[in-house]
């Protein structure tokens, strides 16, 4: 572990810079300190045929001529550079003097840059020029820098310097810690050639194989990491056992059951029944598209929970979200004594304290309710199970909390809406058991999803009052990321405005529903909507989750390029559930961004959740998409789990085959591994507390 500024060419400075930076500290981290790319210097873009905005090109030919243009602070110097393809322009802002006396006219020269959009003309500003005869063929690793290091001549130039500098000072042998059947079953290269390659390839098969066996090893550590610790976690909890299919059950799924399940519905519930009859405490992610009846799942686990003498709670994100669960649980349970109750921050102090005894005696079986739920004075007589709808929502705390509500802790069952790909599952809740519907209730149309600009509001108009001529209801929703926003208010307030003189009384009844409204005034407003005696219903994101008005067939999204798909397609959950056709239309300004415009395309193009999940993740990335609480936990080097699905799905494959055929790594070819995973074990001794 020798210290970085040990190394030559590193002084103080330099090394105070890439500890802050980049946290290289060691000899041992700068080895570790991986390009994210590498630029084929053999390979030339045609003037042509350039690809895409931003994009590095490399190409060669000759400037043909230059001269000055603009004034002031867009004063330039640009130069037409043409190859065999076309003519391009070359632009610098800054050192015009130099540039000029540097240039030849007309000789041959490889000019390398990110290509621009100027007047719907490509130019590159500020290339890198080298003359023909001077250009390196080869590949040429890129380093992330920032603009720091830059600043002290550490670009990835400079940073790919140091890795001669070190490959120099101190040359390294790996020893391979990858058992031999493994390298050869999946081709790998060995790890001593590996990290050299990685650094210094001499063709892109060269880097992309020694790419590959760094994220592989990567990838099958961390795998093997996971799957350990779900064994300790299951051989240390005990849970309650239940073996009753019992009166609850039976009854409501014979007499009150007002359809068919799914198949997927029957086979999630089989999952879940049988984790219960086997002694270990459940913990289970339960995923499916909106709209998917997961809600059906959870009655009917609750119900089996009160069969085996247990209570049983319900937990909600948002109050509304709350009544509507209890409410819909309340009909559903019509004319069968069950003992329900709801228990939000809004619930008088009155009511509460005889909530609280019926817990606590054991008279009340079903408690539906908010983070109040959490409150330690919230007591149960025997709460046997926890369903946390929503997950998102809550943070991992809140989840722990939960389940110091009896001395085994009660099994619980986490629904989600918002899919998670399930490679990025395996890795974030490696140790929960995951189940998914994936079949929707027969007889629901799809939605047909359009994305509108601003100035074709009208039409849109046109359409909504077509909609309710029929009979149907409409949301739109406007985005308020922070309850404080003000701005963002001042958007909502005057939608509102413009929709009420668009849609005037008395013909048209509008809804208003906010964050910052007294709970009060949101359930009035909202239960009119519900009851359909308006038929515009103005909000913001509170909406997002759960809400169920069968009726509503046209979902509005205001400034849609600011949310994002997976809050898109919530959204658009909320229309769907009806017989009735249904429309999700998003409007945005006349300029959004590739990514927004992306998003939006994505939403246009598909319903299926799963699939908006993964563009998701491309976009965003997993730390985004998780959360960044659970993503700083997970700093991979080198893999990337949007890109590397199939990687982390053959880890996994691997981890589980070699824990099998030895699940104490006490072979002697699984040596080397048990020392890595014990390393690993060791270093982040948190990791089991984070799904
Ligand atoms: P989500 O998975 O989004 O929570 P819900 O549980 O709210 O979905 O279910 C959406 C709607 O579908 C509800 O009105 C529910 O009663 C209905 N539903 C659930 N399961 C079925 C089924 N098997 N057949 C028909 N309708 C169903
Ligand atoms: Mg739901």
């Amino acid at each position: 572990m020798t210290p970085i500024e040990f190394l030559k060419g590193v002084g103080p400075n330099r090394a105070d810079l890439l500890k802050k930076e980049i946290g290289i500290h060691t000899f041992q981290d700068l080895l570790y300190y991986f390009p994210f790319r590498y630029v084929d210097r053999s390979v030339f873009n045609q003037i042509a045929e350039i690809p895409e905005l931003n994009m590095p090109v490399q190409l060669k030919g000759r400037i043909t001529g230059m001269r000055e243009e603009g004034v002031g602070r867009r004063k330039r110097l640009v130069a037409n550079f043409q190859d065999t393809s076309g003519m391009i322009q070359l632009v610098w802002f800054k050192g015009a003097q130099w540039i000029k006396k540097a240039i030849k006219i007309n000789d041959t020269i490889v000019v390398y840059g990110k290509a621009a959009r100027f007047a719907n003309k490509w130019n590159i500003p500020h290339p890198e020029m080298t003359p023909i005869q001077q250009h390196e063929t080869g590949l040429q690793p890129v380093y992330p820098s920032t603009e720091k290091l830059t600043a002290s001549r550490l670009d990835s130039k400079g940073l790919h310097k140091l890795q001669l500098a070190l490959k120099e000072q101190m040359p390294i042998q790996f020893e391979d810690w990858l058992p031999d059947t493994i390298l050869k079953e999946n081709k790998l290269a060995s790890r001593n050639q590996a990290m050299q390659w990685v650094h210094f390839p001499k063709t892109p098969e060269q880097a992309e194989a020694a790419k590959l066996r760094l994220k592989f090893e990567e990838l099958l550590l961390l795998q093997l990491e996971l799957l350990v610790r779900k064994k300790i976690a299951l051989t240390k909890s005990e849970g309650f056992v239940y073996d009753k299919v019992g009166s609850n059950f039976n009854t409501f799924y014979e007499k009150h059951l007002p359809f068919e399940l799914t198949g997927a519905q029957k086979r999630v519930l089989k999952e879940i029944r049988s984790d219960m009859t086997t002694g270990n405490h459940m913990n289970r992610l339960l995923q499916g598209d909106v709209g998917s009846g997961k809600t059906l799942v959870a009655l009917l686990t609750m119900l089996l929970a009160l069969d085996n003498g247990f209570q049983a709670a319900l937990m909600a994100p948002t109050e509304i979200l709350a009544i509507q669960h209890f409410e819909s649980l309340k009909e559903f349970l019509k004319g069968m004594e069950i003992n329900i109750g709801l228990l939000t921050g809004s619930t008088k102090q009155k009511d509460r304290r005889v909530l609280h005894e019926a817990l606590q005696n054991g008279e009340m079986q079903l408690l539906i309710g908010t983070h109040a739920l959490l409150e330690d004075t919230v007591q149960f007589k025997n709460l046997g199970l926890v369903v946390i709808d929503e997950q998102h929502r809550f943070g991992v705390a809140q989840r722990a909390k939960m389940w110091r509500k009896n001395t085994t802790p009660p099994h619980v069952l986490i629904m989600t809406a918002t899919p998670i790909p399930r490679t990025l599952a395996m890795t974030f809740y490696g140790d929960l058991d995951v189940s998914v519907i994936d079949e929707l209730p027969p007889g629901r149309k799809p939605i047909t999803t359009v994305h509108r600009k601003d100035e074709q509001r009208l039409r849109v108009f046109g359409f909504m009052k077509e909609e309710i001529t029929k009979g149907r209801q409409v949301y739109i929703v406007y985005p308020l990321i922070h309850e404080s926003e003000k701005l963002d208010y001042n958007n909502l307030m005057e939608g509102y405005e413009a929709i009420q003189r668009a849609f005037p009384l008395p013909e048209y009844r509008v809804s208003i529903v906010h964050g910052q409204q007294k709970p009060a005034d949101k359930e009035f407003e909202m239960n009119r909507f519900v009851r359909g005696e308006t038929q515009i219903m103005v909000a913001t994101t509170v909406i997002e989750v759960g809400v169920n008005v069968p009726n509503a067939s046209v979902m509005i999204i205001e400034s849609a390029e600011r949310f994002g798909l997976s809050q898109l397609h919530q959204l658009r959950g909320r229309v769907g559930r009806g017989a009735e056709k249904s429309y999700c239309i998003l409007m945005t300004g006349d300029k959004i961004s590739p990514d927004s415009k992306k998003r939006m395309n994505t939403m246009v193009r598909t319903n299926d959740g799963f699939e908006i999940a993964e563009v998701d993740l491309q976009l965003r990335g997993p730390g985004d998409l998780m959360g960044t609480q659970q993503s700083g936990v997970l700093d991979l080097k080198i893999a990337n789990l949007a890109r590397d699905g199939h990687l982390v799905a053959l880890a996994r494959k691997v981890a589980t085959d070699v824990l099998q055929a030895d699940p104490n790594l006490e072979q002697e070819e699984n040596a080397g591994l048990r020392s890595q995973l014990v390393h690993a074990l060791k270093s982040r001794p948190d990791w089991g507390k984070i799904a």
